[in-house]
């Protein structure tokens, strides 16, 4: 794993990173954007745009937690950005608080900014043959490495203040110690790695990991004593962190009339300038180059406090308590390190796709034609031209054009449409066929039978009548099933007037309630007296309640309780149809509504009820519910809005 990864069950495919990142080093597979760690140059630019959370770096903390309880001693060396991070905390007290982390020791990072400062002016000052980019900034020196290896001559083979402190430390301070810096940085993390400057930082935390150590053990440094801060001391080197800090302690002149040395600070300005300079367009002598906006705008400083109120604190924080004298004899102490190091090549190239491929693409997400580019940035790319070339590169998918997506929902929604109508309307038609084919073949039989009869003159009355009867039941089922058909398919909207839905239910009990006794069933009315109306029409709720009487009679052929249950809450009034009898199985509960599902033997069940219930109920605005537990009963819940302007 890299040092900035994906959390892929967080990633909402937002595209944010594919849009920020300098580096092209995102790649999007079956929605999720990874890190291609070969390209990342750790800027922590995907970290701080991702709204999801998804993006990380690698925590280092249990790292450090097996440093600190290692026998070695372990040496903090504390990034001259803290006062921006920490605004609040002294760094006398963080020092205290960082003690009590087990650090034997509390350093500023910042001196080794006094050492790389002073070899920058040296190096400046004799390499006037060509151009030299300063290589200060972790993640600048890792885009060039992956991106411009024809600059690499041009950087400035000096190593960064943290490595400089890193080198103090371990070459001549205490080589016996452990060394971890705290920074805003994420880039940090990977240069500590990189075998040209390794070796001498052990782990890199960012503010918001020492943040996390600190509440892990319950320390607050702002309620710390004072504590002592160690090795060699800084004074202007604590400018490093803003703008121009380098040119200051180096004493390098940036006059506004010359073009000598320019700073190029912000991941814009940077690129800019880097191109120019391949280009060979920059007349720069020396071009102070990095990521951010200096390190008070690192990635990982941990609050949303402006630039500026950064600035102030980092230059309070450079006039306070500082020794020049001291600082220029720390300078000689440690002039004999060695600051010097290398570059390596590490470019990564991509395929370039011909246009025969970008134009299969194109036509692939429908963008073939000029005006059908719009250019809109939602894939996180510039331009559908840039998508379609990132898609060639295995970088990116067709998928992440909005558009091309939208239109392929939409078709796909269309066509799932299609399929379900023409679904149930194949299934409705071959019920019915079914249904009405069956009675109508028994009524032609016996057509026949009593024409050949009457032909041959063999028909007795008797026999005759037994036909017609016969037939009659027949001819009776294909007009039932033609009604509840009607009933199903009626469109018409309800004849609405105010009803008492007690009076309804007693009207179908009075029609029903003979049926139940036959069966031995027992019926409960649990009607809540001044129920409060509703606007309904008087035959259709009729229905709705007989035909779910009659099931839940059918349900209890040998006794049973039937329970009609009213009640009102919510300004809704409630019918529950409670029954004891064999339940619905959970499989067939989601069928319930369907036309013509039915369970019930030929003859007695055309699978219409139910969905007559519903039609009805979603027509007079209400809900259908159903609770069912096979062996224990049924209730069909039945809710309607209450109608609160009786006199409208
Ligand atoms: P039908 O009564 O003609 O079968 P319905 O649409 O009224 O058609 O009911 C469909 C199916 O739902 C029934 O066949 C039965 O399996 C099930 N069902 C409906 N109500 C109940 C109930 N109260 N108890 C058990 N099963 C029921």
């Amino acid at each position: 794993m890299g040092f900035v990864f994906t959390i892929e069950e967080k990633c909402r495919g937002c595209y944010a990173c594919v849009r920020s990142c300098p580096a092209k080093a995102i790649k999007v597979k079956e929605g999720i954007a990874g890190v291609m760690d070969e390209r990342c140059v750790t800027c922590g630019y995907c970290i701080d745009i991702c709204a999801a959370g998804a993006r990380q770096t690698r925590s280092e903390i249990d790292l450090v937690w097996q440093l600190l309880g290692q026998p070695s001693p372990v040496i903090a060396l504390l990034s001259s950005s803290f006062p921006a991070a920490f605004p609040e905390i002294r760094l006398k007290q963080m020092v205290s608080a960082l003690k009590k982390l087990r650090f034997s020791e509390v350093m500023e990072a910042a001196f080794g900014a006094e050492l790389v400062c002073r070899e920058y002016g040296r190096f400046v000052a004799e390499n006037t043959a060509k151009p030299v980019l300063s290589s200060t900034c972790p993640a600048m020196v890792s885009f060039i490495e992956k991106f411009y290896p024809q600059l690499i001559d041009y950087l400035a083979p000096i190593v960064s203040p943290a490595v400089a402190m890193g080198r103090v430390v371990k070459w001549q301070y205490n080589p016996e110690a452990k060394v971890v810096f705290i920074g805003p940085c994420i880039a940090k993390k990977a240069e500590s790695s990189d075998e040209k400057v390794g070796g001498v930082i052990d782990a890199v935390l960012t503010f918001p990991e020492l943040s996390e150590m600190l509440a892990m053990k319950g320390i607050d440094p702002a309620l710390e004593e004072d504590g002592e801060v160690s090795g060699p001391r800084p004074s202007l080197g604590r400018l490093w962190p803003v703008p121009g800090g380098l040119l200051k302690i180096a004493g390098i002149s940036a006059d506004i009339l010359s073009s000598d040395v320019v700073v190029a600070e912000g991941i814009d300005r940077a690129i800019g300038c880097l191109r120019e300079f391949v280009e060979g367009k920059a007349r720069t002598k020396f071009l102070d180059i990095f990521f951010c906006r200096g390190c008070i705008d690192g990635p990982a400083i941990g609050n949303d406090l402006s630039l500026f109120e950064r600035r102030r604190l980092i230059v309070d924080y450079a006039l306070e308590e500082t020794d020049a004298a001291r600082t220029q004899s720390d300078i000689e102490k440690y002039a004999g390190i060695d600051l010097s190091r290398e570059f390596t090549d590490r470019h990564t190239v991509l395929p370039i796709p011909d246009e025969k491929e970008i134009g299969r693409i194109l036509s692939q997400i429908n963008k073939l034609r000029d005006d059908d580019q719009l250019n809109c940035g939602a894939c996180g790319y510039r331009s559908c031209r840039e998508l379609a070339v990132a898609v060639c590169q295995g970088l990116a998918e067709n998928e992440m054009c909005w558009p091309y997506l939208v239109d392929r929902l939409q078709g796909t929604q269309d066509e799932l449409i299609r399929i379900e109508k023409m679904t149930s309307l194949g299934q409705m038609a071959a019920s019915i066929a079914h249904e009405i084919n069956n009675p109508l073949a028994g009524v032609l039989v016996y057509t026949k039978l009593l024409a050949k009869k009457l032909a041959g003159d063999t028909l007795k009355k008797e026999e005759a009548l037994g036909h017609l009867s016969k037939m009659e039941s027949e001819v009776s089922r294909c007009s039932r099933i033609i009604r509840h058909l009607l009933d199903f398919a009626r469109q018409t909207e309800p004849m609405l007037r105010l009803l008492d839905i007690n009076q309804v239910l007693e009207q179908v009990l009075s029609m029903v309630g003979h049926q139940a006794q036959l069966q031995n069933i027992e019926v409960v009315k649990e009607f809540r007296p001044s129920l409060p109306k509703v606007m309904a029409d008087f035959d259709q709720l009729q229905q709705v309640f007989t035909n779910l009487m009659l099931n839940a009679i059918q349900a209890m052929p040998e006794r049973g309780k039937l329970t009609l249950r009213t009640s009102a809450e919510d300004n809704k009034v409630k019918v529950e149809v409670r029954d004891t009898g064999c339940g619905i199985p959970r499989e067939h509960l989601h069928k319930l509504g369907t036309p013509f599902f039915t369970t019930k033997e030929r003859g007695k069940g055309v699978g219409l009820g139910v969905a007559v219930v519903y039609g009805i109920v979603e027509r007079h605005k209400g809900e259908v519910t159903v609770q069912s537990e096979v062996g224990k009963g049924t209730t069909f819940t039945v809710c309607l809005g209450v109608h609160n302007d009786e006199e409208g």
